[in-house]
Parts: C-alpha cells; sequence; structure tokens
C-alpha cells in the first residue's frame, strides 16, 4: 500500500508576508501538516484496510469514507481531513493573491449572496462566529454555493460536498501572529486569496 505524503508549498514560507508571516507558515506545514500525513499513514498501517485505500487520491479516501471499517474511520476523517484541508489550504493562497474572483465564479457568488462583499461578509461572520478548532468553508453543494463552518478536521469531501475555499481555525493558523485576534487573521486571509485557483476549482468541480 502506498502512503500518503506532504506536498510541497507552491511558494516560499516568507511569501505571504505580511499578511501571513514566515514562521507560522513554516510550523503550519513542516509541522502540523506533516502531523497529520504521518498519523495518517500510521493509522492506514495498522488497521486491516481494504485493499485499494492506499491507491485513492486523498481526495477520494474521504469520499468513500462509509466503506472502511469502523476502526479505521476516525483516523480518516481526523487525519486524512487534515491532510486533504492543508492541502487545499496551500493551494488556494498566493503572494499574488487578493482582489476578487472573475469569470463563472464571480456570477454564481453574485447569483447566491448578492454581491461579492456580501459573500465576504458572510464568510468572514461564519470564519468569526466558528467556536474552537475547525474550518470555514465556500463549497459547491448540488450546483449552490454554501457557506458554513465544520469542527476539527471534517472535510466537506465526507458529505459529498466540493471544498472551492477553506480557512483554518484552529489556533496554529494563527496565534504567533495575531494571538486570540482570529478577526484580524481572516482580514489578513482576504489579502492572500488565490482567486484563480478558486475559480478554477469552480469550473472543474463535478455537477450534480
Ligand atoms: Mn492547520
Amino acid at each position: 500500500m502506498s502512503a500518503y505524503s506532504l506536498p510541497d508549498l507552491p511558494y516560499g514560507y516568507d511569501a505571504l508576508e505580511p499578511y501571513f508571516d514566515a514562521r507560522t507558515v513554516e510550523l503550519h506545514h513542516a509541522q502540523h501538516h506533516r502531523r497529520y500525513v504521518d498519523q495518517l499513514n500510521a493509522a492506514l498501517r495498522s488497521t486491516v484496510m481494504p485493499s485499494s485505500v492506499g491507491e485513492q487520491s486523498i481526495e477520494d479516501l474521504l469520499r468513500n469514507i462509509g466503506k472502511v471499517s469502523d476502526e479505521s474511520r476516525n483516523a480518516i476523517r481526523n487525519y486524512g481531513g487534515g491532510h486533504a484541508n492543508h492541502s487545499l489550504f496551500w493551494s488556494i493562497l498566493s503572494a499574488d493573491g487578493g482582489g476578487k474572483p472573475s469569470g463563472s465564479l464571480a456570477a454564481a457568488l453574485r447569483e447566491e449572496f448578492g454581491s461579492f462583499s456580501a459573500f465576504q461578509d458572510r464568510f468572514s461572520t461564519v470564519a468569526n462566529a466558528h467556536m474552537g478548532s475547525g474550518w470555514a468553508w465556500l463549497v459547491l453543494v448540488r450546483n449552490r454555493l454554501l457557506v458554513y463552518s465544520l469542527p476539527n478536521e471534517d472535510s466537506p469531501l465526507t458529505a459529498e460536498e466540493v471544498p472551492l475555499l477553506g480557512l483554518d481555525l484552529w489556533e496554529h493558523a494563527y496565534y504567533l501572529q495575531h494571538q486570540a485576534a482570529r478577526a484580524d487573521y481572516i482580514e489578513a486571509f482576504w489579502n492572500v486569496v488565490n482567486w484563480k485557483e478558486v475559480g478554477r476549482r469552480f469550473e472543474e468541480a463535478p455537477r450534480s
């Protein structure tokens, strides 16, 4: 069975300065994300899994979580979710980020939320209001855009929903730079969102 591996960041640890500080990004990627990958692989090694599990993408592993044994399900939900969520997170950030989306995603956000800024307000409100560790998400569900938050490392993929944009709300994502001021971190986030990548995810998402 092949193991899952930590993806390289598509930019340097300091690329998202001053919005995301280099030390936080390095700890977040090289320690927190790595630990999820290592724990996922350890869990898969220690349990009897269907032989095909290791050959699935991490996204497919989560979509098929209902098919794995009870003893494996929690580890896949937590560590597999952690691996998938962080892999998505790094990809939707960019030093050239910020601004607004264009094309079909921009039109869909306007249609669902009224305007881009209304969407941003909704997402920020949900992210601020989330209690404890978790993620804020923009997802595609039955061809509609939806904003919600999930606890811990739960992934929208386990509900067969398509994550387009995610914001890590664990304190490890912002505490060094912002301490308890999660709102400042959310504000900084909008300056580094890679809308080109979020738009690509939207356009390529399977439609139900
Ligand atoms: Mn994290």
